[in-house]
């Protein structure tokens, strides 16, 4: 399987997506800025999100769990954040907070 995909970006520039498992193993590439310096651009992700094909290339090649932990992951980390967010706020509040007068 070799599937080539050609985006225009709003700046009117184009990149080339490419996934290819000639070789034995399924990898993918983006002309792209990041993709150019192997980091996982959204034009790939879209391509593995939209096209059946590669997804079930990701299955059976045993990449997809992997993908989804980071998926995971991520919205853990997401909330962690939020929860840091609030606790660090309600702290603030307490600390910073003025003072209830009780007369
Ligand atoms: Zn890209």
């Amino acid at each position: 399987m070799k599937k080539k995909f050609k985006i225009e970006n709003d700046s009117g520039l184009n990149y080339i997506v490419t996934f290819d498992d000639e070789a034995g193993s399924l990898k993918a590439s983006c002309t792209c800025q990041a993709g150019q310096h192997f980091t996982l651009c959204k034009h790939v992700i879209k391509y593995m999100e939209e096209d059946k094909e590669i997804a079930e290339a990701l299955e059976n090649y045993g990449l997809i769990d992997i993908y989804n932990e980071y998926l995971e992951k991520k919205e853990e980390a997401e909330q962690l954040k939020e929860e840091a967010k609030n606790l660090k706020k309600k702290f603030a509040r307490l600390l910073l907070g003025r003072y209830r007068n009780k007369k």
